[in-house]
């Protein structure tokens, strides 16, 4: 069967012959048929050149390049991808005795747009945020399998929620494979339940892994404030690094009942830790106590261009509060995941709030997300998370 022709408008072309993975439905003069949501079609300039093929999708963003070259999207082809993201994690020493917990698919940044795979020890969850990768889910699962061996029993499926709803796909959550409900992950040595049936996104942000490793150095002898704990992350770094006392709170009553059970997972009758399910502006505006490191970790404030000005004015106020809660020499990691959010904006914001609390503040670090949420240096929108490490004398 012959694919589709997609055929741009002139001019349209220029992003793509620098290797942009996206095509918007705008670039679009003309197709030779009409694609289902999820076809893989063809991609051809105005002047009848092949540029590209890629999954077809109703919305902004038309078709999602899979290659820049003329090939089959067949299981050797998933195989091939899948792969190649294998060898860049093994490359990057993830797993360990210690650490089976890992990124394997990131999307654009495995040149898999809209394929999200995150591995927890037996268990691999993998995430369709396009109708393609929806599509093709059964083939990548067994590319999946083929690829990691017997180190993955399970495969589960989890798009309920992350897919066009417009698209009319029904996804239906559930396990491709095997099926174990064993769901403790380690993560440098520290233990997790990962709840990838009910738990936000795959079940775990193992987008933080390195800066919580980072946060393990500054707590010896701290008292800790962990906001937006989720299932306690950065929580048990901070034990494990010594602090006198944790507080870790998050708005949601199931993700502090998983802080707990983390807890006693890895220390157990340990008295230094409470959690408290409440939201976070609430309580930095009613507690009185003083803190020697906080986190603030919140959830995307801006998921759209249109939000942007308002999601700055939450950082600012957010970090505003938080500063005013930490003691002399006291240290802040403050972080910002909306993709929408410039590094420089994240920064004016926190600039702002220190100001406004005239508080003197020293950035120690920058962060960001780590080599296993890899940025396609084609595609700069994929670098999302960013973080600063302040001192605040
Ligand atoms: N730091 C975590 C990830 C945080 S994700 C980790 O290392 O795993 C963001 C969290 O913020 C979610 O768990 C969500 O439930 C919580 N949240 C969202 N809005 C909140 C609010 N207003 N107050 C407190 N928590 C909130």
């Amino acid at each position: 069967m012959t694919a589709i022709k997609v055929y741009l408008k002139a001019g349209k072309d220029e992003s793509l012959r620098r290797f942009h993975p996206w095509i918007f439905s705008g670039a679009i003069a003309r197709m030779t048929g009409k694609p289902e949501e999820g076809e893989v079609v063809d991609v051809y300039t105005s002047t009848d050149e092949f540029i590209a093929k890629g999954h077809f999708q109703i919305g902004s963003i038309a078709v999602r390049v899979l290659s820049f070259e003329q090939e089959e999207i067949d299981d050797a082809f998933w195989r091939r991808k899948l792969q190649t993201a294998y060898e860049v994690r093994q490359a990057l020493g993830l797993e360990t005795p210690t650490n089976d917990t890992y990124r394997l698919v990131h999307g654009e940044g495995d040149n898999l747009p809209g394929l999200i795979i995150d591995v927890y020890a037996h268990t691999a969850v993998m995430q369709a945020h396009s109708a393609g990768m929806h599509k093709d889910r059964m083939r990548i699962a067994q590319a999946l399998s083929d690829v990691m061996g017997a180190s993955i029993d399970n495969i589960y499926y989890k798009s309920e929620t992350t897919l066009p709803y417009k698209a009319d796909l029904s996804p239906e959550n559930g396990f491709l494979k095997g099926g174990s409900t064993d769901d403790v992950a380690t993560e440098y040595g520290l233990r997790f339940h990962v709840d990838w049936l009910k738990g936000q996104k795959t079940g775990f942000f193992i987008d933080q892994r390195e800066n919580r490793a980072l946060l393990e150095r500054y707590a010896r002898g701290r008292s800790v404030l962990n906001m937006f704990c989720y299932t306690g992350g950065f929580s048990f770094y901070a034990m494990r690094g010594g602090a006198k006392l944790v507080h870790s709170i998050d708005s949601s009553a199931k993700a502090i009942a998983l802080t707990e059970r983390n807890v006693a997972l890895n220390f157990p009758d340990d008295t230094r830790h409470a959690a408290f399910a409440e939201d976070a502006f609430r309580y930095l505006d009613r507690t009185d106590d003083r803190y020697d490191l906080i986190v603030l970790d919140p959830p995307a404030f801006a998921k759209h261009k249109d939000a942007l000005r308002n999601a700055l004015q939450g950082y600012r106020k957010l970090n505003a509060k938080a500063m005013e809660k930490i003691l002399p020499g006291g240290i802040l990691f403050t972080f910002s995941c909306s993709q929408v959010v410039g590094k420089d904006q994240f920064r004016t914001s926190v600039f702002t709030a220190a100001a406004q609390t005239g508080r003197k503040v020293r950035i120690l670090h920058q962060l960001t997300q780590p080599a296993d949420h890899p940025i396609n240096i084609y595609h700069p929108e994929g670098e999302y998370l960013k973080g600063l490490v302040l001192y605040v004398e």
